[in-house]
């Protein structure tokens, strides 16, 4: 059965993925496995966590105005820059219109990308810390 998704015209179906086999996931653009949404026609896939994601959500960095999930950036270069992790992306972010305030998909959901902790190049967010983060206080140790 197709279900549709707003990033897509075409309904999308539910496949799980053989082992060994990756799709590219034009939510999160990152690769991906096991279960997902595709498009076949167009090759378009989606995670099966990206395809569910709520289209707003309140971040803890950002608690003032709801995020809406969009499934490109409003800029001209279709390109953002994530308030969580400090990288650019493409694909879905959730952004704040009104703050130009912007996550990864990933970002959102989660408190810490794994591939930043062991980094101390990358500058972490500051967070004001007036209320209970999910974001631990990193301090990296040279
Ligand atoms: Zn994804
Ligand atoms: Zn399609
Ligand atoms: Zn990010
Ligand atoms: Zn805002």
């Amino acid at each position: 059965m197709e279900s549709k998704h707003f990033s897509h015209v075409h309904g999308l179906l539910f496949h799980q993925t053989a082992q060994g086999s990756e799709i590219h996931c034009a939510g999160c653009r990152s690769p991906g496995s096991g279960n997902i949404y595709a498009c076949w026609k167009c090759n378009y896939f989606l995670h099966e966590d990206c395809f569910r994601a709520s289209r707003s959500l309140t971040h803890p960095a950002h608690p003032h105005h709801p995020l809406t999930l969009v499934s490109y950036p409003t800029y001209p270069s279709t390109q953002f820059f994530c308030n969580s992790c400090n990288l650019v992306g493409s694909g879905f972010c959730y952004c704040c219109s009104e703050c130009d305030f912007d996550v990864h998909i990933h970002c959102a959901h989660m408190a810490a990308p794994p591939h930043l902790s062991h980094s101390a190049s990358v500058p972490l967010p500051n967070l004001t810390n007036n209320q209970s983060s999910p974001f631990p206080s990193y301090v990296p140790s040279s």
